[in-house]
């Protein structure tokens, strides 16, 4: 057992090529884009995201790029504090980074030859113990194992598990960049507002740029308003905390992306003999908790470690999927749960539910810290 087929370029095909070579593996991961991109965004990569950076001797690296982070807060829509979590008591920091220079911190460790680009994978067969995957292009290879790394609408997972549509949760999301530190900001924060079936956030990355994200309820493939999606924000955030309307003031309409939130409700088995799903493909999630890209780093560290364990792949991703199984399954319930808070649209179940917010604090203060404490 030794040549694994990776389909899907991503943060956990890239996690998964580098685990995998770590470990004495030859993994071949084949990407349909033609370069190798990711979107213009960041992302909290929390302790136990850390915790797999540091086995992958990449932490000191996502420091120098990243931005160390110390505190969780969430606030009202106007900027009253309801909740205050430290998320800096672990052995390992919080780091908050561009998802280009995340990608790029794994991709630079993997042999370029263990990359193919512009390869759309479009089946598999399996003859005599060995996975044939069959591309657009007409090219077919052969391996010992087979990894779907290709995201909400993994063409693996669907050959593994039928093709059913992600489900569509009623929220539009927008991300921006920008140079601009807001006047509100608190060095080392990542702040969120909640508001009436809307929620903005942003936080530090490094390199002094400012990442914010906003949320709202809204009808599948929304075309933005005809005004233009900055002046729409602005008029959407009018009158919040003064740092979000100073937010997008100072951002390139260009440099705001939009994505609709989808997932998928948990399911197992996810393997089918030696083929196997890693990340968004196996576990799609509400970003909610921001653990999407965190899990699969984790996925792609342990899968790698019990194909060290194992030599039979058959085995090794019964075990990777009982050891992931259980983890992923109530982050992606936990996301979903803490998705329909922000639904809220009545002033009154919003007040009620940043009274909650407000009482519960240590209760939601402790359950991150259990979420960020496992180590994979
Ligand atoms: C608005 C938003 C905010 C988020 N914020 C956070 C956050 O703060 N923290 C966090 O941890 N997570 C966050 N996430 C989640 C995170 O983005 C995903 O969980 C993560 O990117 C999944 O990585 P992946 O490699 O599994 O999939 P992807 O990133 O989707 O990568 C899949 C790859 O497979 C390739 N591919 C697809 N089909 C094929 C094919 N047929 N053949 C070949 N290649 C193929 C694609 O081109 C792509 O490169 C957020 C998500 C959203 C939408």
């Amino acid at each position: 057992m030794n040549r694994v087929i990776i389909i899907g370029g991503g943060i956990g095909g890239a996690a998964t090529a580098l685990a995998l070579s770590r470990a004495g593996f030859e993994p071949v991961v084949y990407e349909r884009t033609k370069g190798l991109r990711e979107v213009g965004a960041g992302i909290a990569l929390w302790a136990n995201a850390t915790h797999i950076l540091n086995n992958l001797g990449l932490l000191e690296e996502a420091k120098q790029v990243g931005y160390l982070t110390t505190n969780y807060q969430f606030n009202s829509q106007h900027g009253k504090e309801l909740v205050n979590v430290a998320i800096n008591g672990f052995e390992l920091p919080v780091i908050g980074i561009h998802r280009a220079e995340l990608h790029q911190l794994l991709w630079r460790k993997v042999p370029s030859e263990n990359l193919i680009l512009g390869e759309i994978f479009e089946r598999f067969e399996r003859k005599n113990n060995q996975v044939h995957a069959y591309f657009a292009s007409g090219m077919s290879v052969e391996g010992d194992a087979l990894i779907g790394a290709d995201g909400l609408r993994s063409r693996v997972r669907a050959a593994i598990l039928g093709d059913e549509p992600p489900t569509y949760r009623n929220f539009k999301t927008w991300r921006g960049l920008t140079n601009h530190v807001p006047s509100g900001y608190h060095p080392g924060y990542i702040q969120e507002f909640l508001g009436c079936g809307k929620g903005f956030g942003f936080m530090m990355l490094g390199k002094g740029k400012m990442y914010w994200y906003a949320a709202a309820t809204a009808i599948e493939a929304q075309s933005d308003a005809a005004m233009g999606r900055k002046k729409e924000l602005e008029t959407m955030y009018q009158d919040w905390f003064s740092s979000i309307p100073e937010l997008i003031t100072a951002t390139d309409e260009a440099n705001i992306l939009t994505t609709d939130l989808y997932d998928r409700p948990p399911i197992q088995p996810w393997s089918q003999q030696n083929i196997t799903l890693v990340g968004d493909a196996a576990h799609p999630m509400l970003p909610a908790m921001g653990q999407g890209a965190c899990t699969a780093l984790e996925d792609a560290y342990v899968v790698a470690k019990c194909l060290k364990e194992q030599p039979d792949p058959i085995a090794a991703f019964q075990q990777y999927e009982s050891l992931r199984s259980p983890r992923t399954q109530a982050i992606v319930k936990q996301s979903l749960q803490s998705g329909k808070m922000g639904e809220l649209k009545n002033p009154l179940a919003v007040g009620l539910r940043n009274t909650f917010m407000k009482v519960m604090g240590s209760a939601i203060s402790d359950s991150f810290k259990s979420l960020h404490a496992y180590r994979a």
